[in-house]
């Protein structure tokens, strides 16, 4: 995993390289999530899986940890998607 740094905002990322063999620019802390069929939220594994998840759950319901893809909380995420 190669430690980075978003053009955006200058935050510290790291590259999760994903089962479907992309990588994916995530905050490099592990966050607890619980895996929910659905969810709207995303969380990767250590091993690469991308889980539809509530991130942070309250009390009790954490299933696993995982990487928040950075675009979910990167302050510039907005001219991410604007620009080509
Ligand atoms: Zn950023």
């Amino acid at each position: 995993m190669a430690k980075s740094y978003c053009r955006g905002c200058g935050a510290e990322i790291i590259w999760v390289k994903t089962t479907a063999g992309k990588s994916m620019p995530c905050d490099p802390r592990l966050i607890p999530f619980r895996a929910v069929a659905g969810g709207k939220e995303r969380a990767v594994t250590m091993d690469g899986k991308v889980i539809s998840c509530e991130l942070r759950p309250m009390r009790g319901g954490v299933t696993d940890f995982g990487y928040v893809p950075h675009f979910a909380t990167c302050p510039q995420a907005r001219k991410f998607s604007k620009r080509k």
